[in-house]
C-alpha cells in the first residue's frame, strides 16, 4: 500500500452510544462538575424535555422549549436571559440540528458546557460549525467552543421521529459523508468514517421508514449519522452544501429535504472529477453508479425527488444558481453558472440523474 502524507485535525469529544444511554445523563452532568442544567427543546419536543428534566432531578434548573430552525438571534437572546435568570451552569439539548444549534450559539456567549442528545441524523452535535440567523441572513462559522462536552446517542429517543423526517434526515447525513470523501482536506481516516457512514445509513434507511418500530434499524441509522457528523466536522464542504445553503437560506426550503433532493445531482456533477470518492460511495451502497444509487435510495424511502415538490419553481433557477456560484467553495469539478443551472433544471423536475 502506498501511503500519501496527510494532516488530520482530530477533534475532542466524549460519545456515549446505545439504547437506554439517556439514563446516564445525570452521571454525565456530575462528571462535568455541573449542578444547574437548562434543558432545551423545540416546542414539538417539550415532552421529551420534561422526561430529561425528571432524570436530572435536582440538577434541573430551567427549561427552554423554543429552539427554532436556523437559530434566530432573538431566540438566542431569549434563551440566554432564561439561563442567566436561573443561574445555570450547563446546557442540555435534546432534539435535532435546530436544538443543537441553539446550544452552540449559547456556548459562544457563555462558558458553560453542552450535553447534546441528538434525536435526528443531522450530525450537528459532532461539528464545531455554528449558525445564526440575523435579519433573515444566516451566518455560519467554526469555533471549537461550540463542541458539546458529551454527546449521548440513545436510539430509543429516535423511535418517535416520523418516517417523513427520518428518511430525509438520514440522506442529509449521507450528504455530509459524500462531500467529506472528495473534500480538499479529506484524509484516510475521514474517508474511512465517511464510507462506513454511507454503508450504515444506506443499508438501514428503507427499514427505518417502512418499519418505524425496528430498533435495530434506528440504532444503525443513528450510528451512521454520528459517523457522518464526525466526517463533516473536520472536512470542508463543497458544491452540494453551498447549493443547499443557498436554497434553504434564500428560498426558505426545508433543510433535510433540500439535501435529499440535491444530493444525486451534486454527485453526478462531481462524478468524473472525483473517481475515488465515487468508487467508495458505490462500494458502500452496492451500486455501480453513485448518483443513480443515491437517487434510487431516495425513491425507495419515498422521499420527494424534485425541488418543485417543495415549492421551488423553474423561475427560481437563475437566482439560485447565481447565489450558489458566488464565492464558490472548493469543489472537484469546476463550478460554473451554466453547470449549476443545468443541475438545478434536473433537480427541479426530479428526473433520474443522467
Ligand atoms: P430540526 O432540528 O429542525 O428537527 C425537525 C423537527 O423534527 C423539529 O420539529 C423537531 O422537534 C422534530 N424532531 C426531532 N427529533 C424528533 C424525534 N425523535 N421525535 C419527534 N420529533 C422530532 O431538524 P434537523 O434536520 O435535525 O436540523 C436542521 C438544522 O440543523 C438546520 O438549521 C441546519 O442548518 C442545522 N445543521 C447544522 C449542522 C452543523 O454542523 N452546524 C449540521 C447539520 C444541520
Amino acid at each position: 500500500m502506498i501511503m500519501n502524507n496527510f494532516t488530520y485535525n482530530a477533534l475532542p469529544g466524549r460519545i456515549i452510544f446505545g439504547a437506554g444511554s439517556l439514563q446516564l445523563l445525570a452521571d454525565e452532568i456530575d462528571r462535568l462538575g455541573c449542578k444547574r442544567a437548562m434543558v432545551m427543546t423545540t416546542p414539538e419536543q417539550a415532552t421529551q424535555g420534561d422526561m430529561v428534566a425528571e432524570l436530572l432531578g435536582d440538577r434541573f434548573a430551567v427549561a427552554f422549549n423554543n429552539a427554532t430552525m436556523h437559530v434566530p438571534v432573538g431566540v438566542v437572546d431569549q434563551a440566554l436571559e432564561v439561563a442567566n435568570s436561573a443561574d445555570v451552569d450547563c446546557f442540555v439539548g435534546i432534539g435535532g440540528g435546530s436544538t443543537t444549534g441553539l446550544g452552540k450559539a449559547l456556548a459562544l456567549r457563555s462558558e458553560h458546557p453542552i450535553v447534546a442528545i441528538p434525536t435526528t441524523y443531522a450530525g450537528s452535535e459532532m461539528t464545531p460549525i455554528w449558525g445564526l440567523t440575523d435579519d433573515g441572513v444566516k451566518k455560519t462559522g467554526r469555533d471549537l467552543r461550540v463542541l458539546p462536552a458529551t454527546v449521548l446517542y440513545d436510539p430509543d429517543l429516535t423511535m418517535s421521529l416520523p418516517a417523513f423526517i427520518a428518511g430525509p434526515s438520514g440522506v442529509n447525513a449521507i450528504a455530509h459523508s459524500v462531500e467529506a470523501l472528495y473534500a480538499p482536506d479529506a484524509n484516510p481516516i475521514t474517508s474511512l468514517i465517511a464510507e462506513e457512514s454511507i454503508r450504515a445509513l444506506s443499508q438501514c434507511l428503507v427499514q427505518v421508514v417502512e418499519s418505524p418500530d425496528d430498533k435495530q434499524a434506528r440504532s444503525q441509522a443513528l450510528y451512521g449519522a454520528y459517523l457522518a457528523g464526525s466526517a463533516l466536522a473536520t472536512t470542508s464542504m463543497s458544491l452540494h452544501h453551498k447549493l443547499c445553503h443557498a436554497l434553504g437560506g434564500s428560498f426558505n426550503l426545508p433543510h433535510a429535504e433540500v439535501h435529499t433532493i440535491i444530493l444525486p445531482y451534486a454527485t453526478r456533477y462531481n462524478a468524473a472529477a472525483a473517481p475515488e470518492a465515487m468508487a467508495r460511495i458505490c462500494r458502500a451502497m452496492g451500486t455501480d453508479d453513485a448518483a443513480q444509487g443515491l437517487y434510487d435510495l431516495n425513491a425507495s424511502i419515498g422521499a420527494k425527488l424534485g425541488l418543485q415538490e417543495i415549492g421551488f419553481t423553474v423561475n427560481d433557477i437563475e437566482k439560485a444558481a447565481s447565489i450558489a456560484t458566488q464565492n464558490p467553495y472548493a469543489n472537484p469539478a469546476e463550478v460554473t453558472y451554466e453547470g449549476v443551472v443545468a443541475l438545478l433544471e434536473d433537480a427541479c423536475e426530479g428526473v433520474r440523474p443522467k
